[in-house]
């Protein structure tokens, strides 16, 4: 047997002749960052394959989360999750506001519409939803609360990568949507990041806000940072855009495997696919309900881990245990039954590209009993 560890995910890696064609025109350009020709390339690239209008590179994921907050002037509390990637909320805590964290919904992992009201006060003035997984939230239900509230949705759909319901973006709901490019995701350039906006206006703000607040050579008209993508990111972009639906389409045949292997497995639970839903497959959470399945998720984590297959627990700890946030009310775990108990369930199964089939054979021995 093969005791290489095999780990939850592997990047996206674009040709290297193609890459070194592109390094070239670079070198013989000497334009390396400033909206060059690549980054303008990309995210024209990017708008087409995304089916949205006006899109702004990122040097990450995350600072296109901040930069919302601030282009939307958001202020007082900000509704969201404690069921993902600690940059969600860190992005609220940077921007001086105040996280509010609200229950997740057992059948997505996303922010449960039925419990925002409640925690809306005279100072919340957005709600923050995730796509977890890239399985999407019901985003009518909760552009229904922001207009009865009037409050501004940001969604952080770092997860969401490609992802439509009947043929539409769901990047396109809210008021802006963020993404993230990171090495670990279905599509990377690196690291990077984007942030999804609906008018020109808006994208010529962004534009300001992530190199300074610059609006010309002499005129700053924000304190903006600094957050631009720079060339040699955004010809590697390029050339795995070309890749990415590949990628998808084997990552899909891994989830198939799985998914017939643990359908009977008395006590995993795993996401079908939505109906109308083109998913991306960026993550294979497997949920273990400890007395129908005989072992703890930490159990089977660690046994796994023990023989090489390095899952991983996202998301646990939850958010709203780390020291910066326990403090806050919201962050008591009777006010987050759900996320608390999903937490201590989940395990994301190795999923990527190069999967082989011997590695989910390998993978499935371990749970499958
Ligand atoms: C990856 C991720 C981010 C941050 O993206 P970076 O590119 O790593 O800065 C933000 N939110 C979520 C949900 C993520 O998974």
């Amino acid at each position: 047997m093969d005791n290489k560890n095999i780990t939850v995910t592997s990047p996206l890696l674009p040709d290297r002749a193609e890459f070194d064609l592109m390094l070239k025109e670079i070198w013989d350009s000497k334009w390396i960052t400033n909206n060059g020709q690549f980054h303008k390339r990309l995210e024209a690239a990017l708008c087409e394959y995304l089916k949205v209008p006006f899109i702004s590179l990122f040097t990450n994921g995350t600072l296109p989360l901040l930069t919302a907050l601030q282009a939307l002037r958001i202020t007082g509390e900000v509704i969201t999750t404690p069921y993902s990637f600690v940059a969600t909320t860190h992005s609220i805590w940077w921007n001086g506001c105040k996280p509010v964290f609200v229950d997740i919904e057992e059948s997505t992992c996303g922010i449960d519409p039925e419990k925002i009201e409640a925690a809306i006060t005279p100072h919340t003035t957005a709600i923050m939803p995730v796509h977890c997984y890239g399985k999407p939230v019901n985003m009518e239900a909760i552009q229904a609360i922001a207009d009865k509230y009037g409050l501004k949705v940001i969604y952080d759909a770092a997860h969401a990568f490609g992802v439509e319901i009947n043929g539409k973006s769901v990047l396109e709901a809210g008021d802006m949507a963020t993404l993230s490019f990171h090495a670990t995701k279905v599509y990377n350039t690196l690291e990077g990041g984007a942030l999804v906006v609906h008018d020109e206006q808006t994208k010529k703000r962004i534009d300001y806000l992530k190199n300074f607040g610059f609006a010309g050579e002499t005129e700053v008209v924000a304190p903006g940072i600094n957050s631009k993508m720079d060339e040699v990111r955004a010809a590697y972009g390029l050339l795995n855009l070309k890749q990415v639906d590949e990628a998808i389409e084997k990552r899909h045949q891994v989830a198939i495997r799985y998914r017939e292997a643990l359908r009977n497995v008395k006590g995993v639970r795993f996401f079908d696919d939505m109906p109308g839903v083109r998913h991306n497959y960026s993550y294979f959470p497997i949920f273990i309900n400890a007395e129908e399945y005989g072992m703890t998720r930490d159990e089977l984590y660690f046994k796994m881990k023990e023989q090489g297959v390095l899952g991983r627990r996202y998301f646990y700890p939850l958010i709203s245990t780390f020291s910066t946030y326990r403090g806050l009310p919201s962050a008591a775990p009777e006010n987050l039954p759900v996320a608390t108990r999903i937490a201590n369930e989940v395990i994301c199964l190795p999923m990527h590209h190069v999967l082989s089939k011997e590695d989910v054979d390998r993978i499935l021995e371990l749970i499958v009993k």
